[in-house]
């Protein structure tokens, strides 16, 4: 007969066991926090959103129309563009230039009628937007502020010399980053708009980050799930849907969308600003014109701080 295992000898091993469990568990837990942080603030974010509401101007027009210093087919977006533009200089995004010169509002076509929502180009600030997404109109006051965000040059248009990684991932971040905190600054400035444009542009940044991360798990099909219960209603449950049969086969490609220009700018961009963090906006203002003295501006997110709340701005920061 085998003598069995002697108190000291087991003990131990048990002991061990339930260590590397616990760890285990520790380290499931420390995984899964930031999206448990993620998911928390989509949610909340998506309820302050509310409903989408109808921009009631006609589709494209082919008439054009000269609205202050903009050539335009979309005189309301003209007259949106200065609302906005003046916002960049109190926020330090830029000085408060240029203007743009052309605003177009016309469907996109093939793919990018589905996928991009605007376009812009900084060398002749031109903005170009997707007449697709006219049926929201915080979605397109959003969209509109990003396209003019990369009209105001710095690292909303360019990455610096000697930048080695991904230009458009830079530029992107930089101004998906830029365009919450001026959404929110329009906000708390009292345009309501802009509220609901901030809390959707809040809620699309961290969810995309929840599915980035449940994806590397190969747990999608959870962030679908989760989303489909939390935050969308039936007809985006069918376009959505519909769109994941469309990225059908380039799984890995929607992956990398997903992180570069969702995950990428909330984790190192967003979450640091709300945290105290400023923004390297690229662009200099003059201090002191007969020293020549420039400084870089740094935009602070200090709206986006606000309208978050201490709560759930401190949840953020404690699971970083
Ligand atoms: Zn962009």
């Amino acid at each position: 007969m085998r003598k069995a295992l002697s108190t000291p000898v087991w003990m131990p091993l048990v002991a061990f066991v339930l260590l590397l469990a616990l760890a285990l568990a520790g380290i499931q837990a420390y995984a899964f926090a930031p999206i448990v942080r993620d998911a928390l603030i989509a949610m909340l974010a998506d309820w302050r959103a509310g409903e989408a509401v109808p921009i009631g101007v006609p589709k494209s027009e082919s008439q054009i129309f000269q609205i202050y210093g903009a050539t335009t087919n979309a005189p309301l977006m003209a007259r949106w563009a200065y609302e906005i533009v003046p916002f960049f200089a109190i926020e330090n995004v830029s000085n408060g230039h240029p203007y743009p010169s052309f605003i177009l509002l016309a469907p996109f076509v093939a793919q990018r009628s589905f996928v991009v929502a605007g376009s812009a180009h900084c060398e002749d600030a031109s903005v170009y937007l997707n007449d697709r997404f006219l049926d929201d109109q915080a979605q397109l006051l959003g969209s509109l502020t990003h396209e003019l965000i990369h009209t105001q040059n710095g690292n909303f248009c360019a990455a610096p010399a000697g930048f080695e990684g991904d230009r458009s991932v830079w530029i992107e971040s930089h101004t998906t980053a830029a365009t919450l905190e001026v959404m929110a600054a329009m906000c708390r400035y009292g345009n309501p708009i802009a509220c609901q444009g901030f809390w959707q542009e809040l809620s699309r940044l961290p969810r995309r980050s929840v599915q980035a991360k449940l994806g590397r798990m190969g747990l999608s099909w959870i962030y679908d799930l989760w989303a489909n219960v939390t935050l969308r209603n039936d007809t985006e449950d069918a376009k959505a849907e519909k769109m994941v049969r469309f990225w059908n086969g380039h799984e890995a490609e929607l992956q990398g969308i997903v992180e570069r220009y969702g995950e990428l700018p909330w984790e190192t961009m967003v979450l640091p600003g709300i945290c105290g963090g400023r923004l390297d906006t690229g662009n200099l203002r003059m201090i002191d014109q007969e020293r020549a003295y420039f400084r870089v501006l740094g935009m602070a997110f200090d709206d986006t701080w606000t309208m978050l709340g201490w709560l759930p701005a401190g949840l953020l920061c404690a699971v970083r």
